[in-house]
């Protein structure tokens, strides 16, 4: 684990994306309040969680079940929601489900079953997004394009789950220009599913792209969730598998 970046540092860093969010939203005709800073948190400390934020942020998002409990029990989010971001196995949704505001990956109908199974039985409904694979990676997780209609309508059938938008993370590998047709394409489908889908029941307000490297990108192609990790804390040693 890093050491603890300074509340200084962080606050700097919090500062200087929001700004750019904001100047990003106003040059292209949008509310600067329509876009949520998720701070991305994986592998930092307790305390580092702590300075981000006492300096502004509102929503976590954490991609690992480990970090996400550790950080639970040593109550480092208090202040701030969470979103757990990350790939997501049914057996572990147990750790989860009603212990974050928001799951931002749900790529599967068994993985909605088993929400929507575990959600049940603790006596919560649930916030989720659908995460789509658009760059339609063998390596990765998120649901195929075609696939995403059906299972939002799923979604909407499972009671104690409340589906509120999609998700996407395009290759680490694409170029801008590439980048762009991606958050048009998940663009496309999150107006797709919510004018065949919302009702007065529903709100499917949440899309959910955008990252350090392009979150101006995406907010231009209609993000209202950008999840920055690398702009708020620096570079993170490089990733290893999960235990
Ligand atoms: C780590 C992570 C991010 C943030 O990535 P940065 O490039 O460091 O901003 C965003 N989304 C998910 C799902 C992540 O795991």
């Amino acid at each position: 684990m890093p050491e603890t970046k300074s509340f200084e540092t962080v606050a700097a860093n919090v500062a200087a994306v929001r700004e750019k969010i904001d100047q990003t939203a106003r040059a292209c005709g949008r509310d600067p309040a329509s876009v949520t800073l998720v701070a991305a948190t994986k592998v930092q400390t307790s305390d580092t969680i702590r300075n981000a934020i006492r300096a502004g942020i509102t929503v976590c998002g954490e991609n690992r079940v480990q970090e996400l409990t550790a950080h639970l029990e040593d109550n480092a989010y208090e202040g701030a929601r969470v979103h757990f971001i990350g790939h997501l196995q049914t057996n572990k949704v147990k750790f989860v489900v009603g212990k974050v505001d928001m799951i931002e990956s749900i790529d599967s109908s068994r993985l909605l079953q088993a929400v929507e199974k575990q959600a049940e039985k603790v006596g919560v409904v649930q916030d989720i997004l659908l995460e789509v694979n658009i760059g339609q990676e063998e390596s990765k997780g998120g649901a195929a394009a075609a696939e995403l209609l059906e299972l939002a309508r799923e979604a909407l059938s499972c009671p104690h789950v409340r589906l509120r938008g999609i998700m996407c993370i395009p290759p680490a590998t694409a170029s801008e220009e590439e980048n762009r047709g991606f958050f048009q394409e998940t663009y496309q489908l999150f107006v797709d599913i919510k004018e065949k889908l919302e009702d007065n029941s529903t709100n499917i307000d949440c899309l959910s792209m955008g990252m350090s490297g392009d979150y101006p990108l995406a907010i231009q192609g209609g993000s209202t969730m950008v999840r920055v990790g690398t702009a708020l804390f620096g570079a993170r040693p490089p990733w290893r598998p999960q235990g």
